[in-house]
């Protein structure tokens, strides 16, 4: 094999020690950026609490959504202040990068157990995501190239679904520890088919 080593861009990260190394379009230039860096590189995309995607930025309701005070970072004010009533006035919001400049959306999967746990799982497919949507947009945007563009742009996709894929494994296994702990019979165990 002849394959070179693939690395963060930013951070330098491997592909074993950050899982995933994304192929993305970043300031109009194809980078290979890990999953940390590439939420860390685009803050205001998705929440940096639940890590769901915003899909669109400008239409969020602002009563909703909170911005961080530092960054461009924007969480589900749900998220940020659970008990906080629509009406009242949140307290300022300060996303985990600016509390804390080490902060790792990403933690790393023990050599153990050898599975990533859900949190991961979810920060997996936020930044598999933001990667296929950066790579349809730079296929859209620039015609010339376009073909190979839309192959890199399917990878990307198919590494987001392959990250959704991962992550329902996670919870459907934990769903099984679960059940398990909670004394239901785990001798018939189901295939998946
Ligand atoms: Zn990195
Ligand atoms: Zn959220
Ligand atoms: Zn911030």
């Amino acid at each position: 094999m002849n394959s070179p080593t693939t690395a963060c861009d930013i951070c330098g990260a491997t592909q074993t020690l950050s899982l995933t190394i994304h192929n993305i379009r970043h300031h109009a230039h194809n980078r290979r950026y890990c999953t940390n860096c590439v939420l860390k590189q685009h803050p205001g995309l998705f929440c940096p609490i639940c890590f769901e995607l915003h899909d669109d930025a400008a239409q969020l309701p602002p009563h909703h959504h909170l911005m961080c005070v530092r960054c461009p970072s924007i969480a589900h004010r749900s998220c940020a202040f659970p008990s906080s009533t629509a009406s009242a006035t949140p307290p300022p919001f300060f996303c985990p990068t600016c509390l804390d400049s080490n902060y790792n959306f990403i933690n790393l999967p023990s050599r153990k157990a050898g599975t990533v746990d859900v949190r991961s799982a979810k920060v997996l497919v936020a930044a598999a995501r933001i990667a296929a949507i950066s790579m349809s947009k730079a296929a859209a945007a620039a015609r010339f190239d376009a073909e190979r563009r839309a192959r890199e742009a399917a990878v990307a996709r198919k590494r987001a679904k392959e990250a959704l894929e991962h992550l329902a494994e996670v919870l459907a296994s934990e769903q099984t520890e679960q059940n398990e702990q909670s004394g239901v019979a785990s001798a018939g165990r189901r295939r998946g088919g």
